[in-house]
């Protein structure tokens, strides 16, 4: 099967609720669920983002595609971890210097996200959970790993007696098939111009120097270069 699975199918019947930040990758993962769920909600996570633009940007995108969006109180991963996502006095560094994970690691935060989000989709009759987790460039994180999703899946039927399904699009993509995917959803523009990637607030294409903009910047070249060669060919 084509790994992207940016077609477009028959709508599925059911209900899915997407673990939604207003990032490119999230986003991305909004779209998809509305190609293939009857109904989709979102929910958000607040825990001490550094920006509340983030969460602005996140309910925009949500009322614009007519999305029900759920915003979750989680500030108490504030307490458990200094990083600079959650601790406006820590500044972010690039991991790359550093060799290890990026400081904006919160120990075990999709952990937290997920089972959160679970009890919110059984709450709200939804039996798919849509995370954009991805292992391709994990960057460290243990809870971004696959066999963590299919185990916690596991966990999260047997404590809530469910039959709940974690589908992760992004898996195994990297950043330019991810931008790939965004196009086949005929969510590309939209993914580019509306989402918030940036460390430092800054939507779209954002600073163009920290970390994720970088990583951003690096994937959409390459699709942009390739999709151009491809325009190129057919003419
Ligand atoms: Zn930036």
């Amino acid at each position: 099967m084509d790994k992207l699975e940016g077609g477009s199918l028959d709508k599925r019947k059911g209900k899915a609720v997407v673990v939604f930040s207003g990032g490119q990758d999230s986003t991305t993962c909004l779209f998809w669920a509305l190609q293939r769920y009857e109904e989709v909600e979102a929910v958000t996570f607040r825990y001490g983002q550094r920006h509340a633009l983030e969460l602005e940007c996140a309910a925009s995108i949500a009322a614009e595609l007519g999305v029900r969006h759920h915003v979750l109180d989680m500030s108490l991963l504030g307490q458990l971890a200094p990083s600079s996502l959650t601790r406006s006095d820590v500044a972010v560094a690039d991991a790359s210097e550093e060799g290890g994970l990026p400081n904006t690691f919160v120990p075990g935060r999709n952990l937290l996200f997920l089972s959160f989000a679970a009890v919110l989709a059984q709450g709200v009759g939804a039996r798919t959970i849509v995370t954009g987790v991805c292992e391709t460039d994990f960057s460290g994180y243990p809870d971004c790993r696959n066999i963590f999703i299919q185990s916690l899946n596991v966990s999260l039927n047997l404590a809530m007696d469910e039959t709940f399904v974690i589908e992760t699009p992004l898996m195994w993509l990297d950043k330019e098939q991810t931008w790939e995917l965004a196009d086949r959803l005929g969510a590309f523009d939209f993914v580019r111009e509306r989402t918030l990637t940036c460390y430092n607030g800054i939507p779209a294409d954002g600073c163009g120097e920290c970390p994720a903009c970088k990583l951003r910047r690096a994937g959409l070249d390459k699709y942009l270069a390739r999709r151009g060669a491809q325009v190129e060919a057919r003419a």
